[in-house]
């Protein structure tokens, strides 16, 4: 009788403990849905803030800064630019060899670098310094091949992907750090110039001609390669758009009418938020404990240095109120950031029948051995809500854009496709992410529009726009427009 007494009571914690982790689940689902109905109202509320922050400075969340850019690369620029390209987890050094008229990118040549984290952390000549040390040794490795002509500097287009005042094609103030940067000093200081001071200290002699944004940098770049591209959007470790702008719909620039009549304007959609958006107790929560508690908030349910972090939280929950990895809470589960969205990724295109990467990867980076398949699918469950909310709200988000532009309905797109450039890790790599993304805009869009928006990945568009955009505000180039 005893025995069985205590088989019963086994039953019933099992059963208790499942049905606890169900209703987090359940909890979590609910407070994650963005059913169609949703994401028109965020896509709306992103087009109202739109014209918001186009109509004075600081006249919305949204900051949609003028890039300086009102002419996009036409394939004609010529000769041998640099990049350098900061913004995420990565850095990047390029030299791009342009062909001139139908020649096209000639060759391309790149270095790449992951950031230290102290430096993301530390002080702004410290940062400086290793990027343009980095700088040093890639232009010193081709010191013989790619001489300049004589009394001809180098010239670098600065691929800076935080948000920025600009003060001119190549200058401009970091208005704050995202991501995981957090340096104080270098807020409210011009970025070029910090970048010159710590070229001249590590004696790289180089003219920045172009300060752009990551997405500012993808339109370039996409554009170079297709007439058509005209939004670019990032998603990786941050995520943000640019889109072209009429110059006469910017009431905020007050400078000459550009003769394109356009703007590119970085629009730093991240810091976007609306009482629309889908926000949960985790969260809010890990908001609080960000570096930038109120700040970059559909950033923080979108992108890919956050995705990790929610699953974590949820998983959390469930240990320590539904024991799903036993008695005992995994001390490592506890650890903020330890999930990365790559690994979450691996874990979501589990197609394996016993999710052995599941398994694997609890036990490689939780520490968490022997988990039965019923918590590896509902570990699976959690990616897939997380990855499809913010999948579905940067969707939603894009539909924002193309309404802004006028373009979403047959009558208004006329015959012209728009392409957007798509790039950054989150995108080419998160399969289940990018299906997702690109089948809600079609929903969003219906039918007969579905194929007028068309997304397309430009690889690395962001380092190959700098360069060409430091082609077409260089020196010694006559203006072609
Ligand atoms: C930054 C943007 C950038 C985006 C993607 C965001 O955190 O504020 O400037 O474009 O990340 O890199
Ligand atoms: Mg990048």
């Amino acid at each position: 009788v005893a025995v069985a007494a205590l088989i019963v009571r086994h039953r019933m914690r099992k059963t208790s403990k499942w049905g606890r982790a169900k209703a987090i689940l359940k909890e979590f689902e609910e407070k994650c849905a963005t059913p169609d109905a949703k994401l028109k109202q965020v896509a709306d509320a992103m087009t109202v803030e739109m014209h918001a922050g186009l109509a004075s400075e600081g006249g919305s969340k949204l900051k949609m800064l003028i890039s300086y850019v009102d002419n996009l690369p036409t394939g004609d620029e010529e000769e041998v630019f640099y990049a350098l390209d900061l913004g995420g987890t990565n850095f990047r050094v390029l030299r791009v060899q342009l062909g001139g008229k139908s020649g096209g990118i000639i060759h391309q040549e790149f270095a790449e670098a992951s950031i230290p984290p102290n430096l993301m952390v530390g002080s702004s000549e410290a940062l400086f310094d290793y990027i343009a040390a980095e700088l040093a040794k890639f232009v010193a490795a081709e010191e013989e091949k790619f001489h300049q002509p004589p009394g001809r500097q180098r010239e670098l287009g600065f691929t800076f992907s935080f948000p920025i005042m600009q003060t001119s094609i190549n200058s401009g103030t970091l208005i704050r750090w995202t991501k995981g940067f957090s340096i104080d000093d270098t807020v409210g200081k011009d970025v070029v110039a910090e970048l010159e001071k710590a070229m001249h200290r590590q004696g790289v002699d180089m003219r920045v001609s172009a300060l752009v944004n990551d997405t500012v940098g993808t339109l370039a770049g996409g554009r170079f390669s297709n007439k058509d591209v005209s939004i670019a959007v990032i998603l990786g470790t941050g995520t943000n758009a640019a889109y072209v702008e009429r110059a006469q719909a910017i009431p905020k620039w007050n400078g000459p009418l550009p003769k394109s009549g356009e703007m590119v304007i970085n629009m730093e959609w991240g810091n976007f938020r609306s009482s629309h958006l889908p926000l949960t107790a985790y969260d809010h929560a890990m908001d609080t404990d960000s570096l930038n508690p109120g700040e970059q908030i559909f950033e923080k349910i979108c992108s890919g240095m956050y995705l990790g972090e929610i699953l974590r939280r949820v998983l959390l929950r469930m240990a320590e109120e539904a024991g799903i990895f036993g008695d005992e809470v995994p001390p490592k589960l506890k650890n903020s950031f330890i999930l990365r969205t790559p690994e979450m990724s691996a874990v979501h295109h589990d197609t394996s029948s016993d999710l052995r990467v599941v398994g694997d990867k609890l036990k490689d980076i939780l520490e968490i051995s022997n988990t039965c398949l019923k918590t590896r699918r509902l570990v699976v469950e959690l990616c897939n809500i997380v990855a499809t909310r913010g999948a579905r709200l940067a969707a939603a988000g894009v539909l924002g854009i193309v309404k802004k532009m006028g373009r979403d309905t047959p009558e208004e797109s006329g015959q012209e496709t728009i392409v957007v450039a798509m790039d950054g890790g989150l995108y080419e790599h998160y399969t289940e992410y990018r299906k997702c993304l690109e089948n809600s805009l079609v929903g969003l869009l219906g039918e007969e529009m579905s194929t007028s928006i068309v997304f397309k990945h430009a690889n690395d568009g962001s380092g190959i726009g700098a360069a060409l955009l430091a082609a077409s505000n260089s020196l010694y180039v006559e203006d072609r427009s």
